[in-house]
């Protein structure tokens, strides 16, 4: 069995619950008992840093008793992100646990970080380099964030199948193992009672917040872009893009090249972006510019109809009759653009 202090800074690996269930405290001693005030405290803070700070953040664990408590407030920040009932904040959330785990790893020696991942079922091998480490190929391409440069496989060395990286690129790799295996944990979960009323101010507060968080950025001054005259495709990505899901590069090249089309700035572009819980300001600046020609010697056009289907991005469910008489996205906007106009000058004049 690992520390204590292990424990509290990691309280989803097994251990840890097996810490948990050895206590015996049942669900209505975690909500209601005073000795797990302290716990119920931190689990709320957790779940305040997620909006702050895109983290669940950092308390003192010196003593054994603040490290019980931190564990404990694993659990119940879990049970009432359920309870907050959405999808946003629960991916939000996930997202927080898996940076804060990352921050916690990168201090961490190297053997530790592997039994972490084998604990997340990774097949990872050590390096003759002990600043670096082999995956899986197949494990890589599923959890690396290839949309970024350094990530690609053709920057990447590969022997027998592995991929050697650092310390640090495995952090990275466990941070997207941990996000995914929280959120679908979570995602199909129903409310716990008993959580639902001794909680129900907090999450209200923390419901309104995310509204707030929301509205703040649905307002989007953007003369230029109309979303509703988006065709279904485009408007897949954007919204996938906007609730953190990773997108193909594909899919960003074409929304992030439509939008180019449309005269949007680069910072416009950004701000549709920046609704996504893993936005990261500079890395999305460096990539729309590089598609846009910016950062390079081509400026790319966005793709057809055809194309798209080829990459599998037009969703053949929801393409309408507009779809059915266009070959690219941008005539299907226009259209859109130009009956509305008309139908808003008609009603002028009628006035
Ligand atoms: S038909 Fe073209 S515009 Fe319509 S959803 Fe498919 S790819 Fe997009």
């Amino acid at each position: 069995m690992m520390n204590l202090l292990t424990l509290a800074k990691f309280p989803f690996l097994k251990d840890a619950k097996i810490y948990v269930r050895n206590e015996g405290a049942t669900v209505h001693e975690l909500l209601t008992d005073p000795l797990f005030e302290s716990a119920r405290y931190i689990a709320i803070e957790r779940l305040e840093n997620v909006l702050r700070k895109k983290d669940i953040g950092n308390r003192v664990l010196s003593t054994e008793s603040e490290r019980i408590m931190e564990l404990f407030s694993y659990p119940l920040a879990r049970m009432i992100t359920v309870c907050i009932q959405d999808d946003f904040f629960t991916r939000s959330y996930a997202l927080s646990e898996a940076v804060h785990m990352y921050k916690n790893l990168l201090k961490e020696p190297v053997s530790f970080i592997f039994d972490v991942a084998k604990e997340f079922n990774l097949i990872v091998e050590h390096s003759d380099d002990p600043d670096q480490s082999q995956i899986l190929f197949t494990h890589y391409l599923t959890y690396a964030p290839t949309r970024y440069k350094k990530w690609k496989m053709i920057n990447r060395t590969m022997n027998n199948g592995f991929i050697s990286i650092s310390k640090k690129d495995l952090s990275r790799i466990l941070q997207e193992v941990l996000r995914k295996r929280i959120n679908e944990e979570l995602e199909n979960r129903s409310p716990h009672r008993e959580a639902l009323s001794v909680f129900s101010e907090d999450i209200s507060r923390i419901k309104n917040k995310v509204l707030t968080q929301r509205k703040k950025h649905e307002v989007l001054p953007l003369g230029k872009l109309n979303v509703e005259y988006l065709p279904p495709c485009l408007k897949n990505i954007l919204s996938l893009i906007q609730a953190g899901e990773n997108v193909a590069h594909m899919g960003r090249f074409a929304l992030v090249a439509f939008f180019n089309s449309l005269n949007l700035s680069t910072d416009e572009i950004i701000k549709l972006f920046s609704k996504s819980p893993d936005f990261e300001e500079d890395k999305t600046r460096y990539q729309i510019e590089h598609i846009l020609g910016k950062t390079g010697s081509t400026s790319y056009k966005p793709p057809g109809c055809d194309k798209l289907k080829t990459y599998g991005l037009c969703p053949s469910e929801e393409v309408d009759e507009m779809c059915k008489r266009i070959v690219h996205p941008t005539s299907y906007y226009r259209w859109k653009w130009k009956n509305e106009k008309r139908k808003n000058d008609r009603k002028e004049k009628a006035k």
